[in-house]
């Protein structure tokens, strides 16, 4: 089992410290592979202060170069020289709001994997086209460009159930796994409004094999009840 948290673009480095030596003082359940995902300007602090323990950080995004004239990015070497083990790729507020494709998602992902990075591929079906049936369409073309690796885990979030409070049914996430892991044999995340009431149901079915949190994950307290719910 796997419990990352996606802070999204909050928590400064001040909030990061608190946060990360809140956290460490908590005991996280064995078995239990704990990720944080801070924003960029916080992951030093994290990496730091996570350091020695068995808390794994992780960033929101990551270049397809190691470097260049490309302002604003941030590339896979430079993640490795501040000690992070991760990236998430492809979040739908990413593909939503900042022109990601499954091309530029492919490449993020290929990048960051061949740099030693792991990395987490986010995948996911809109409202839109759940409703036009066109979820199995969706997610064949999203996970097709991804290539097995053994550092790749997919996290299957419907774009509908993102900081909606909707969340799919147990038996709708274990549909849309399955077929993501016939595709791609690998780890897979459900996320999508995971909280520590939800987190249970979801992470019993066979093939969710732990969850990407959202706004659950920026209160320790209920980020560790995720992470114990996973250790059930
Ligand atoms: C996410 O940001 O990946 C996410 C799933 O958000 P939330 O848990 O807030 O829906």
């Amino acid at each position: 089992m796997l419990i990352a948290g996606n802070w999204k673009m909050f928590k400064g480095p001040a909030e990061t410290a608190q946060f990360c030596i809140s956290l460490r003082e908590r005991a996280l359940p064995a078995g239990v592979e704990v990720v944080v995902c801070p924003p960029f300007v916080s992951l030093a602090v994290a990496v730091q202060l996570l350091a020695g323990t068995d808390i794994a950080v992780a960033a929101q995004n990551v270049h397809w170069e190691p470097e260049g004239a490309f302002t604003g990015e941030i590339s896979a070497p430079m993640l490795r020289e501040l000690g992070v083990y991760g990236a998430i790729v492809g979040h739908s507020e990413r593909r939503q709001h900042f022109c990601e494709t499954d091309d530029t998602v492919a490449r993020r992902a290929h990048t960051a994997l061949d740099a030693g990075l792991s990395v987490i591929a986010c995948v996911g079906e809109t409202e839109a086209e759940r409703e036009s049936g066109e979820t199995e369409a969706v997610l064949r073309r999203q996970v097709s460009v991804l290539e097995w690796d053994e550092q790749l885990v997919v996290a299957y979030e419907p774009v509908w159930a993102i900081g909606t409070g909707k969340t799919a049914t147990a038996e709708l996430a274990q549909e849309a796994h399955a077929l993501i892991k016939s595709l791609l044999p690998v780890p897979v995340l459900y996320g999508g409004s995971v909280k520590p009431e939800n987190a249970g149901e979801l992470l019993a079915q066979p093939d969710v094999d732990g969850a990407l949190v959202g706004g659950a994950s920026l209160d320790v307290e209920s980020f560790v009840s995720i992470c114990q719910a996973a250790s059930r």
